[in-house]
């Protein structure tokens, strides 16, 4: 288990160290290195060192250290997923998903890095030459968030590496031991040294900031809480850096009166469920048709109420811990003060006792206007709305600040699309529970973020575009 920083091509310990916690239990896992202002500018003046050569690599070269990358994760899949249990809670099959998904990112890019495409016109007066090039941006610091501690990473290394532009890493304090495996198995891959560093500061505001306030550095790509992302927005404002953010969310799922009902509940299992609700993804606020309501109330309870919470690297469980103490309490406290204003309680919704950061799968009926709509639970709590008319469900659905995911079922294609264009937000669900995928664009409108990972899209946040002008 790698626990130190990665600068320049080495392992170092810090000056400090940092406890990760196995939030199933309490229990100290590993002891990681923070580091100092002086190892997070070491980190910067590597990367800056080696951009230049970085970029002029040939993308066959580069997609061939990703592909190599993608192959070891692969084989080391077991290993990694029981990593990622451990430190983040999540249950084993939801870590072997996200294995699997955050090794795609790899392949995907490997694949990309070939591909980039130009662009060569005549000019409308058909005097002149129009050539587009996108070039690398250069240093890019890339700031992750503990929920998907292997998929945020690679989401971002993927196409940093595709695109020829060297790193900064600086995971979760929460769940660093997944973001440092991964950062091995460049190494393996054959990643050269200073294109990739970690950090992980112990005070993150002021060191990140630093980073943020030299000239050295070109570009960020970060995902977490809205609240940090505006914070880094205004700080990218003084040197105009380039800014990708994945910001919070709080999903509509809405479900239509003409709604498969079984299909919906199963949807509605993966849109809440995985990853124990702590997803920007997950769905939030469920809206649905009063005509069906009780039966899908009902059918949703049961499959709800087959879950397995438990320790999530034991075989069988099916929803692990939340992530730390302070993470549950969050939950426990948004649930209580729902129920405190007469939510109805459908199941669930009681704190266990014990060291475990433990949360029950959770169903509450509340009122259209209930508080609990206007936050991210992060948690297995699926607060349920009925609604009267389709007018009705899409303003409910837009009404937030938020909008990186929305989910509709409906068995009238016409209608769900209708529903689709209306939403506001990023990406939209029809009739299906998940859909993140390496190979489509990932991201939000209003305060859920700026940018796209994945996709083709996703090499584009690493590359700027250059025109050049040519008389002939
Ligand atoms: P979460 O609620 O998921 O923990 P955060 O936005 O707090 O979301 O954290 C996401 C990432 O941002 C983590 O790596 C965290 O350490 C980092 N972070 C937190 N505060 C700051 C800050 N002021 N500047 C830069 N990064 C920060």
């Amino acid at each position: 288990m790698r626990t130190q920083l990665y600068i320049d091509g080495q392992w170092l310990d810090g000056t400090g160290t940092l406890e990760v916690i196995d939030p199933s239990d309490g229990s100290v896992i590993a002891n990681v290195a923070t580091s100092s202002d002086e190892q997070n500018l070491a980190a910067l003046e590597a990367a800056d060192r080696v951009a230049a050569d970085w970029a002029k690599t040939a993308p066959r070269y580069r997609a061939e250290i990703l592909r190599k990358a993608f192959e070891i994760m692969t084989s080391e899949a077991d290993y990694i997923a029981e990593l990622i249990s451990k430190e983040n809670g999540k249950a084993l099959p939801d870590a072997k998903g996200e294995v699997a998904y955050a090794a795609e990112f790899f392949r995907w890019f490997s694949e990309e890095t070939v591909r980039t495409p130009g662009d060569f016109r005549l000019s409308p007066s058909g005097d002149k030459r129009i050539l587009v090039t996108h070039q690398p941006i250069g240093v890019s610091l890339l700031i992750t968030p503990w929920n998907f501690p292997a998929g945020m990473a690679t989401r971002k290394i993927g196409p940093a590496v595709a695109a020829g532009c060297t790193m900064i890493l600086k995971p979760a304090g929460e769940t660093p031991l997944t973001a440092l495996h991964i950062v091995d198995i460049m190494e393996r891959a054959g990643l050269p040294k200073g294109v990739l560093n970690v950090i992980l500061p112990a005070q993150t505001g002021p060191a990140i900031s630093k980073l943020m306030h030299d000239s050295r550095l070109k570009n960020l790509s970060f995902t977490g809480s809205t609240a940090v992302g505006k914070i880094l927005l205004r700080e990218a404002a003084d040197q105009v850096i380039r800014c990708s953010l994945e910001l919070g969310g709080n999903a509509p799922f809405v479900v239509l009166d003409d709604a498969n009902i079984e299909e919906a509940v199963k949807g509605l299992m993966l849109a809440k469920m995985r990853n124990g609700g702590a997803a920007c993804t997950a769905a939030n606020r469920i809206y649905v048709a009063r005509s069906i309501g009780d039966k899908f109330i009902a059918e949703f309870a049961k499959a709800m109420a087959a879950l397995t919470m438990g320790t999530g690297r034991e075989s069988g469980i099916t929803l692990g811990a939340s992530v730390s103490m302070k993470e549950r309490n969050k939950i426990a406290e948004l649930v209580d003060g729902a129920t405190s204003r007469g939510a109805k309680v459908h199941l669930g919704a009681k704190t266990p006792d014990g060291a475990g950061a433990f949360y029950p799968a959770t169903i509450i009926e509340v009122k259209k206007d209930d508080e609990i709509l206007a936050n991210e639970v992060f948690g297995p709590v699926a607060p349920v709305v009925l609604f009267d008319t389709d007018e009705e469900a899409l303003a409910l659905a837009n009404d937030t600040e938020y909008g990186l995911i929305s989910y509709v079922y409906s068995e009238d294609l016409k209608r769900g699309i209708r529903f689709a264009e209306a939403m506001e937000s990023g990406m939209v669900a029809i009739n299906r529970g998940m859909i993140s995928d390496p190979a489509a664009p990932f991201g939000g409108v209003k305060q859920s973020g700026l940018g796209r990972e994945g996709g083709f899209d996703g090499i584009h946040e690493f590359l700027q575009t250059k025109y050049i002008g040519v008389e002939i």
